[in-house]
Order: C-alpha cells, then structure tokens, then sequence
C-alpha cells in the first residue's frame, strides 16, 4: 500500500520513494546531495530474482550506443547489459574482490532468462548489437554456449554480441570460437594486463604471458575484434618489466591496436584489495578508506618513475590529441580518395603513427640519463604525395 498518489510517478518509484529504508545495503544521494544509507545485511539477492535490467531503460547515453561491427562492415544500434555479478578471480588489484568478501564469488542468470530479457527488451527497442558488460562473461562454458545459440536460433544471426573474458576461460573455448563467431560473437575484451611473468605474477592472474598470446591469437585468427585490458606500468615495477610489456605486445600482434590507453594505464590503489594492504604495511600508513592515492606517487623505482613521468609529461598530455587527430583525418582521406596511391600511401602512414606510443615508451627505456623531450610532433603531420 501506498501513501502517494501522484499519478506521474511509476509504481516503482512509489515503492521507492515509500519502501527504501526498508532494503538492506541501499545507499543514495537526495535531490539535495546529502548522502543516506540503510542498515546492514549480509545478504545477497539471488539471480533467479533479478528484474530485466533492460526494461526501464532511461540513460539517454546509453540509447544512443553503437557498435562497429568490422566483419559485417556496418554500425549496429546496441544495448549493453549484465548478466551476472562478481568473479570466481581474485587479481590483487581488483576491487571486485573487496566488494563480494561476504557473499558467493560469481552469480549469473541462466542463459534462457538472458534470452528471454533480450527477446522482451526487443519488442521495445529497436538494436542489432548487445554488449555484455560482465566483469567475465565467460566464466561458464555451458552457459556461453547456450546463450549464443539460443540467440542466434532466435534471430538467425540479425543481432550480434560482444563480452569480456579471462585469459583461462577463452582458451577453455578456444575451439568453439569459430561456431560462436557465426552465431554473431564479434569481441572479447580480454583482461589480459600485463605482457611480464614477474607482473602477472603480482596481480594473482594465474596465467603465463604464453596464454596471454594464446588467447589473443585465438580471437585474431578467428576474426574476433580484441579488446584489451591492460596495466603497463604499475608502483612496484622494474624498467624490465615495461620493456617485457612492449615485446608483449609485439609478439602477440598488438601493435597496431586501434585504441592507445593500454600504453598509458597505471594500476589503481582501490580500497579493500591485497595491493593496497601491502603498499600500507610497506609505507606504515593507513590510506583513507574514500581516498585513491596517487598511483604516480607511488611509483619506487626511480628509473621507472623518469621514464613514465617523460612519457606523460612530454609525450602524452602534449601530443597524444594531435597523433589521434592526425590518425582520423587520414581515416577520413582515406573513405573519400579514389585514387589507390594515395590510400596505400595514408594506409602505411598511419600504421607509422600507430606504432609510436610504442617506438615513444620503447625509446624512453633504451634511453639512460637524462629523458627529456625526445619527439616533436612533426611525424604526425600529413606530408602531400608529390
Ligand atoms: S579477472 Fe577481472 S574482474 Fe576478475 S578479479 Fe581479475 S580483474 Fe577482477
């Protein structure tokens, strides 16, 4: 029963409004900012009882959400969901495993209520493309399995997906990976993080960099787009582990990766995770439990500090804009020319541009002494074929 007979507001926000000091573990911020929170429980709601995320879908955003769909050569209109919480991992750096301490690990709707919310969502939103956006989609091979071709039974291929993995569990799918692809699979992003045995190793990733290039060949020669996931430097590094990152990337044909962030990610100090309460016994400090130190501070090794404060300070913040620029306009001379000299002539250009966070960071290893500005930004600009 309710108080409130407003009849603009839904039945939800009713309840809501009426009921939420009654949920357990609910924390929300007023219209005028202030910050409340109800009693505690150590509960968890079961996955036979979560409601389709995709009915009330209200994010303006997130309707305008598209997906490049490379294989079939054409922008799909998408919707993004999870279906399913948590991780059976637990990489020292991920705050997942502060957040499910108290409760099971990893929880998923089954592939056939997955299905079903798909099917009602589309009766009401016109996509081509779902993204799931799971911390680890395919923890379950059955479920995958079945999800993606109860999907593809349903709509003959017309919607496609895409999801992310661990290294362990795609390769555990490697040779369904062709079946997966036709029935609409078209990216993986691969929480793959690090190229260096010593700094997967420090993450708890409980794989070898040999999987690592396993499971991105797998994706490449599959037609699958890779996304990557990836921490190239972090606080505890050594100078080998940054050039063991780049021969990573190289010798599992990364290199020319459309997206650059790879070469720039620090790992973050999230609260609650085993990172953080090492880095506090090392220091003697407790950090605040609502602060995220600095990363960069954080870095001891001072020849790995020189080469990333370089790296961001005169590579990244002045000239990292005007390489990405450069790579769009070529894309764009590209779509227009007819003539096939001047695309190979942008198409090879652009590869060279791709390449140079890599050639930068590489550079700045080889380097000893001073590093300084070691790049102008001349390179970026288009030269005329003459
Ligand atoms: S695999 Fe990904 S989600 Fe799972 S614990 Fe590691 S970083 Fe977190």
């Amino acid at each position: 029963p309710t108080k409130n007979t407003n009849k603009n507001l839904t039945p939800k926000q009713i309840f809501i409004d009426n009921h939420l000091q009654d949920i357990p573990n609910a924390v929300w911020i007023s219209a005028t900012g202030k910050t409340y929170e109800t009693y505690k429980q150590k509960i968890q709601l079961p996955a036979t009882e979560w409601e389709n995320p995709l009915l009330e879908y209200c994010s303006e955003r997130l309707q305008n959400l598209y997906f490049t769909d490379r294989r079939d050569g054409k922008k799909r209109r998408s919707i993004a969901l999870t279906s399913s919480r948590g991780c059976p991992l637990a990489c020292s750096f991920c705050a997942i495993v502060a957040a499910d301490k108290d409760g099971p690990k990893w929880r998923a709707v089954d592939a056939t209520t997955l299905v079903n919310w798909i099917v009602e969502a589309h009766k009401q939103y016109s996509f081509e493309h779902i993204y799931m956006m799971d911390a680890n989609f395919f923890v379950r091979k059955d479920r995958v399995l079945e999800f993606s071709e109860k999907l593809y039974k349903l709509f003959g291929g017309e919607i496609t997906w895409s999801s992310s993995s661990t290294v362990g569990y795609l390769l555990k799918l490697r040779t369904e990976l062709p079946k997966l692809v036709t029935q609409g699979l078209r990216l993986v992003e691969m929480g793959i993080e690090s190229g260096s045995q010593t700094q997967l190793d420090y993450m708890n990733k409980r794989v070898t960099v040999k999987n690592n290039i396993d499971a991105i060949r797998a994706l490449q020669i599959n037609g699958i787009d890779v996304g990557l996931d990836f921490i190239m430097f972090y606080h505890d590094q050594q100078k080998r582990e940054i050039i063991e990152n780049l021969s990573f990337l190289l010798n599992s044909g990364m290199t020319e990766h459309e997206s650059f962030d790879h070469y720039f990610n620090i790992m973050m100090i999230y609260p609650g995770t085993p990172v953080r309460d090492n880095l506090e016994r090392k220091m003697g400090i407790k950090f605040n439990l609502i602060d995220l130190p600095n990363s960069r501070q954080l870095i001891e090794n001072q020849e790995v500090k020189e080469i990333y404060d370089a790296y961001i300070d005169y590579f990244a913040k002045p000239l990292l804009n005007s390489l990405e620029n450069a790579i769009s306009i070529n894309i764009e001379k590209i779509s227009q020319s007819t003539s096939p000299r001047e695309i190979a002539h942008l198409s090879l250009l652009n590869i060279y541009l791709r390449h140079m966070p890599f050639k930068i960071l590489w550079g700045l290893c080889q380097r000893t002494g001073e590093r300084t500005v070691i790049f102008t930004g001349k390179e970026f600009q288009h030269t005329p074929l003459s």
